[in-house]
């Protein structure tokens, strides 16, 4: 994994307890999970870092998953085919807590927001869109982006080119990074940071390149 050094792996103590966040950014954890994980485990170290101050973002690899049809998309939300225990006590969104699943195929986007989790499925945040695609409105409303393939934050209103502006559903429309051409803008985010790290292990994280997807 391509990340800082000083960023990696760095112990965080409360009371007794301490534990090792994967990545650290000023108050903010990042929490990579690419195995299995019980639900109490999951929940324990949440409220940990929660109860520590700092906020929390995990990044759950569901890309075997999604390869091998385990994750269904019924029209509105996700459906875990074999309910996940992991997801089992999560009964609604917390605040500073993020949460994204990396489903990477030919026709999907790698990385999602994913909301209303439970055992038996989820949602995509914010109106079931796939994070840096049908992004027109959030940029928007959104003064700062970036572009995870060529970790460039700039401004939003510098993004002259979308992917289906000219269609129906200009509100879906994808932006394209005037920087390297690539469909892998995000918007800024207030619980989450918004750097030249974040962007580079988001760019790391996400096994392909972005798709180029046709909307
Ligand atoms: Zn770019």
């Amino acid at each position: 994994m391509k990340y800082p050094e000083q960023n990696r792996e760095i112990t965080i103590s409360s009371g007794d307890v301490r534990h090792r966040g994967d990545v650290v950014i000023g108050n903010t954890v990042i929490e990579f999970q690419h195995s299995p994980i019980s639900s109490a485990h999951f929940q324990e170290r949440t409220n940990f870092y929660l109860n520590a101050g700092y906020k929390v973002i995990w990044l759950f690899d569901f890309t075997s998953e999604y390869l091998e049809n385990k994750i269904d998309f019924n029209g509105d939300h996700f459906v875990w085919i074999k309910p996940k225990s992991t997801f089992r006590d999560v009964t609604c969104a917390k605040e500073n807590v993020d949460i994204f699943f990396q489903l990477s195929s030919d026709d999907v986007e790698c990385i999602i927001r994913v909301n209303n989790i439970s055992s038996k499925g989820f949602e995509v945040f914010k109106g079931s869109k796939p994070y840096s695609i049908g992004n027109w409105g959030e940029l928007h409303r959104s003064m700062t982006c970036g572009c995870y393939h060529c970790g460039t934050v700039f401004l939003s209103n510098d993004i002259c080119d979308w992917i289906g502006l000219d269609g129906r559903n200009a509100d879906n429309a994808t932006a394209i990074c005037p920087f390297c051409g690539v469909n892998a803008v995000i918007p800024e985010s207030p619980s989450y940071p918004l750097k030249k790290d974040f962007l580079e292990y988001l760019k790391t994280y996400c096994s392909k390149s972005p798709v180029q997807t046709e909307l």
